[in-house]
């Protein structure tokens, strides 16, 4: 394993913004795993583990310690089956970019991942935030993570640990690896249960909306096709050449709302005069629509302040529109939740991962 001295960061994320990292080193082999976490240790610098780069925000200072940028590749397929023969476990190096997986998962046939197509970043990425699309939720179908557990402070111990799905703490947008045990596993492999000619999963109403005329259910190949393609009119695929998405997706979580804040939110609509709107997957849980809120607060798609602004496409994803610095990005940020809260009471939280602020 090489390691690297100040590496910028910026042409590593989709955001394209921030500094360098004082040291890097790209993470092939799980054996090389220690040998990172002994440099950082000795050297008592600080380690952020990288994936895709496609949920960050790097600051303008860049990252003071060992950036590890996790490679770990391979779709091992065992093959193994569940009694009646469906349920199949793919083993996804964290490494593996997430929508070759997805593809792959697809072509065999395999439904539990379907509407996550088109979901830039890593695999390793995706336990992080429980990653989630038009329905679907990486907690459905993960098995278990292995990971490295940097917290135990003998380095000679065997730290890779097997945690199953119960361990994780999935959540919406979360799970103990961004919440109660942020930075303390490296995730080296994720383990998929899926099934062997499932259905696939049309919960969401754009889907829906899609298939409307279709005679024939779809095939996963039809939704994994319709999901690329709601995602690239929303400026949710990187597309090269799309200014639109030179973004970290959506940069704020919908809000989870308590019945007061609710009740709240309906009186201050109703002295506007406007609705807000019901969707059936956010009503659920009592979230709001964190796009509806932003586009309700005077901040339109397209809006713009110097070099960060709004997407064209999309009210909640911040777009850097050519060379915006990370304080570009974060003031915007400041500005639409002040906005947000003074218009609605509400403070949205970013989902974005800030890195060396
Ligand atoms: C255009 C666009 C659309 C998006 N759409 C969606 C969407 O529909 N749904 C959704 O949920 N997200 C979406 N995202 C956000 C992002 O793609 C996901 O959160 C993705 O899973 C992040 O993975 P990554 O590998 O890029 O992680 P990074 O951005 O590199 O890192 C994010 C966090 O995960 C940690 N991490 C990454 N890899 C590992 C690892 N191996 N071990 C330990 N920690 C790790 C990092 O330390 C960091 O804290 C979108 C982003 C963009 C740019």
């Amino acid at each position: 394993m090489t390691i690297l001295e100040n590496v910028p960061l910026a042409p590593l994320t989709t955001l394209q913004v921030g500094g360098a990292a004082r040291y890097f080193a790209e993470l092939r082999r799980e054996d090389d795993v220690r040998e990172a976490a002994q440099f950082a240790r000795s050297r008592n610098l600080p380690l952020f583990v990288l994936g895709g780069g496609s949920n960050l925000v790097v600051a303008d200072s860049g990252w003071p310690g060992l950036a590890l940028k996790i490679a770990i590749g391979g779709i091992a397929n065992p093959n193994t089956h569940d009694a009646a023969g469906n349920a199949v476990l793919f083993s996804v190096g964290a490494g593996v970019n997430w929508d070759d997986f997805v593809a792959q998962a697809v072509a065999q046939n395999c439904a539990g991942v379907e509407c996550l197509s088109g979901i830039p970043g890593s695999v390793g990425g995706t336990p992080v935030q429980n990653v989630g699309a038009y329905g679907q939720e990486v907690a459905d179908t993960i098995e278990s993570v292995r990971a490295f557990d940097l917290r135990t402070s003998d380095l000679k111990e065997d730290r890779l640990v097997v945690l199953p799905k119960p361990a994780c703490g999935f959540r919406y947008r979360g799970s103990i690896f961004n919440r109660t045990e942020r930075g303390r596993y490296i995730i080296l492999r994720v383990n998929y249960r899926l099934q062997r000619g499932g259905a696939p999963s049309l919960k969401y109403a754009d889907l829906q909306r899609h298939f409307a005329e279709t005679k024939t259910p779809p095939s996963l190949a039809e939704v994994r096709e319709a999901v690329r393609e709601i995602r690239r009119s929303k400026g949710m695929l990187i597309v090269p050449g799309d200014d639109d998405c030179r973004s970290a997706g959506s940069f704020f979580k919908n809000p989870v709302l308590s019945e007061e804040q609710f009740q709240e939110l309906s009186e201050r609509a109703k002295l506007k005069g406007i609705e807000i709107p019901s969707y059936p997957a956010l009503d659920a849980r009592r979230k709001v629509s964190a796009a509806w809120l932003v586009e309700h607060s005077g901040f339109a798609k397209g809006y713009a302040v110097g070099a960060a602004g709004i997407s064209h496409k999309h009210a909640l994803a911040l777009i850097n529109r050519g060379d915006a610095k990370a304080r570009d990005i974060v003031g915007l940020k400041d500005e639409i939740q002040h906005g947000v809260q003074e218009a609605w009471g509400i403070l949205l939280e970013p989902e974005p991962v800030f890195v060396g602020f």
